[in-house]
């Protein structure tokens, strides 16, 4: 559910919040003259090419052309949405956000799922403190054994349930909580015989956390040989298990320290991570990836290390997780344990350096797949080879970067001893369609072409703004080929006649394209370029580029019409259509005329 936030926020926010400070938190900056200058945060680079202006309270990166207002960098940053980030930023900067009114039933809802997280968290702290009490010997051995620290498990607030049908249920009767609510959680079960008994008895209890620390369910070991070895939570208005990632919580600070998240499959296994110092580590709960575990992550780096057991559901697993990555244009790599272990047995072996190295070493998740398909395939023979290439090209038909995507083909051809003609015809290319195809085409790269005069005018409205009346007034922003160049010209101008000046920030909320906005970010830092001197001519020449061009479309435009109706042979249409054409080219020299030096 996207919330809506008032006008009246936004811009309190963006009046409290200052740009350079917000960014400082995710980055260090250094102060260069008027401006502050980091390593891009969004692409890979060694010199410092991302701007930031206090003054004009924008960024832009220089090398990767990103750039925006401290929403867009907090979106950015953190993956979220527009209303999201505003929220981010007013808790910060303490703008209340006034409450919606929301219908009875929605109300009902939010209350009902603040009832349930409130059970839970009295679940949570019971079985806490049961882990410290006199009951809990055997558990707290257990972990021991398990090597599992007193930080950590007071980190992850782990807990235990003792061999009783009613431990639970009894201290939520003492606490008035009504049971309906528990068994909803799937924390008590009812009894045919009226009542409730305890869902989770002599177990190892693991609480799964929201990202804001809301308890949605609950993991737990069993401490004895009975089945199930693990039992979970029932999916509840709380708790959805492929929607949540355990220990992600504690983690996420950790994975954007790092840039990196580590992905195991198990309870055990993320303590264990946790416990060697591996605190960027999440755990699936034993489900299979899902897209909403990788865009939960996403929030928290672009990069991912896989490291599933080394049996054949772990390499299945880490195999069905490939596309959700290429949708989600992730690079995620793989670690591959020696067989016969996990995370968990593999850390308490001994091996933590080995480890370490091997996170290193982690072979793109792309890589593993081909090896598992090739290792399985007969590429003996000319069937088999298909077959190989048959299960492969889907996905790498999948990879949007082509020069990734090329590698690929190249590899596989090397891999199959295949010439990468062959692979590349197999990747079905799109069908010709001729001339309509070009067309479109061309009217793609029509509608991303920014005339350079087009921004030039646009450039110096941003730079000196006392001289935009003057430039709305003669009527060229109207000429503008380009239309969405042509929309941020009409925002300019409303902006600066609404607010005697152009605030970046203002124009960027206004613009939804983000190839715009990056675009006007850029311009934010172009200071110096104009010399006041020339600046006359510089607009004159624009002015008359733009006002030229118009003319010339609409007498290309005018010209084919022409064609048509002599076609069709109608002399009434060719007569008015042929007065017109000389108006134009009138204009046209008068243009010139004006325009003379
Ligand atoms: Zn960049």
């Amino acid at each position: 559910m996207e919330e809506y936030i008032p006008d009246e926020v936004i811009a309190e926010v963006r009046r409290r919040a200052d740009i350079v400070e917000v960014i400082s938190e995710y980055l260090p900056l250094k102060k260069t003259g008027r401006n502050h200058r980091a390593l891009c945060p969004f692409h890979p680079e060694k010199t410092p090419s991302f701007m930031v202006s206090s003054a004009k309270q924008v960024f832009h990166c220089f090398g990767c052309g990103i750039g925006g207002d401290i929403f867009g960098f907090v979106m950015k940053s953190e993956n979220l949405s527009f209303p999201q980030a505003v929220k981010v930023l007013a808790k910060k900067f303490g703008v209340p956000i006034p409450q919606r009114r929301v219908s009875p039933s929605v109300k009902r809802k939010i209350d009902r799922r603040e009832q349930l997280s409130k059970v839970n968290r009295l679940a949570m702290d019971y079985y806490h403190d049961l882990l410290f009490g006199r009951d809990g010997t055997e558990a707290r051995e257990y972990l021991r054994k398990r090597g599992i620290g007193k930080a950590v498990i007071e980190k992850q607030r782990l807990g235990y349930a003792p061999h009783s049908w009613n431990g639970l249920v009894n201290h939520f009767l003492s606490k008035k909580v009504p049971l309906n609510l528990a068994e909803e959680l799937g924390l008590v079960i009812p009894k045919k015989t009226g009542g409730w008994y305890d869902h989770f008895r002599g177990r190892i209890i693991f609480p799964i956390f929201d990202l804001t620390g809301n308890v949605l369910g609950f993991g737990g070991r069993a401490l004895d040989e009975n089945p199930p070895k693990y039992l979970n939570s029932p999916e509840s208005a709380l708790y959805h298990k492929g929607q949540s990632l355990y220990g992600l919580y504690v983690a996420k600070g950790f994975i954007r320290e790092e840039g990196l998240a580590l992905i195991v499959e198990g309870y055990l296994d993320l303590l264990t991570l946790h416990q060697f110092g591996f605190k960027h580590a999440v755990a699936t709960l034993g489900t299979a990836m899902t897209e909403s575990h990788i865009r939960l992550l996403k929030r928290f780096s672009n990069h991912f290390i896989t490291i599933f057991d080394s049996d054949k559901s772990g390499t299945a697993a880490t195999v069905r997780a490939l596309p959700l990555f290429l949708d989600e244009e992730i690079s995620c790599e793989v670690v591959r344990l020696p067989r016969e272990h996990d995370p968990d047995s593999f850390l308490q072996g001994g091996h933590r350096d080995e480890f370490q190295e091997m996170l290193f070493q982690a072979i793109p998740i792309f890589d593993f797949f081909i090896d598992e398909v090739l290792s399985g395939s007969d590429l003996a023979s000319a069937d088999g080879k298909a077959r190989a290439i048959d299960e492969i090209l889907p996905m790498v038909e999948k990879i949007r970067n082509r020069i990734i995507r090329e590698s690929y083909v190249k590899k596989l051809g090397e891999r199959l001893v295949l010439k990468e003609e062959v692979i590349l015809d197999a990747m079905g290319r799109p069908p010709r369609r001729g001339e309509r195809r070009r067309e479109e085409l061309k009217q793609v790269i029509h509608k991303k072409m920014y005339p350079k005069t087009e921004e030039t005018i646009l450039e110096i409205m941003l730079r000196f703004n006392h001289l935009v009346p003057e430039i709305a007034e003669d009527g060229v922003l109207e000429d503008f080929e380009n239309q969405q160049l042509k929309m941020v010209a009409k925002t300019f101008k409303e902006i600066y006649f609404e607010k005697g000046a152009l605030v970046i920030p203002d124009i960027i909320a206004y613009v939804e394209d983000d190839e715009l906005r990056n675009k006007i970010s850029k311009w934010a830092f172009l200071d110096e370029i104009f010399e006041e001197a020339s600046l006359e001519k510089t607009l004159k020449d624009c002015f008359r580029k733009v006002k030229m061009g118009k003319l010339k479309r609409d007498e290309e435009a005018l010209l084919s019409r022409i064609k048509e109706v002599e076609k069709e042979d109608r002399q009434d249409l060719l007569g008015e259509l042929l007065a017109k054409r000389q108006h134009l080219l009138t204009r046209e020299r008068n243009l010139v005329e004006m325009y003379k030096n």
